[in-house]
């Protein structure tokens, strides 16, 4: 058996949301001040951080979600279970939308896990904040020009 017990995944979940708020330390907010910190577990336990990174350009800005998940592939990881994101606010702070789809494009249907510096404000899975994805699985099914 190599399903991990109740106990093994909290403390996997404490893990990652702590390897999140320190990346959120290194956050490149220089114009909002609103630093966001990701972690991402892959399959075989490798975990992946990012943080936001903001540019005198604002449009060029990019979220912490997508920085790890980036990384993570150009690292060469394909397979991924989960992600802990963490900002320093009362109320959940989930990805926004350009990150719930780019994580469901490489990572699926991950665990979601919200957090903040003290404490863990909600934990989802991807299909609920992204459900109807577009996705590659649609390309195959358009219909094929006649030769
Ligand atoms: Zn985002």
């Amino acid at each position: 058996m190599n399903q991990m017990s109740a106990e093994q995944e909290a403390d996997s979940s404490q893990m990652l949301i702590e390897a999140a708020r320190q990346a959120r330390e290194r956050a490149v907010a220089t114009f909002s001040k609103f630093k966001v910190g990701a972690a991402l577990e892959t399959s075989d336990g490798t975990i992946v951080t990012g943080c936001n990174i903001e540019n005198a350009t604002y449009g060029l800005t990019m979220c912490a979600e997508r920085v790890a998940m980036f990384k993570a592939l150009s690292d060469g990881h394909r397979r991924f279970k989960a992600v802990a994101i963490v900002a320093d606010t009362d109320s959940p702070t989930p990805p926004c939308g350009p990150c719930r789809q780019i994580l469901w494009e490489f990572g699926r249907d991950l665990e979601v896990v919200l957090a903040n510096l003290s404490r863990e404000t909600g934990r989802f899975r991807l299909s609920q904040l992204l459900p109807c994805p577009f996705d590659a699985s649609l390309l195959d099914k358009s219909p094929k020009p006649k030769a």
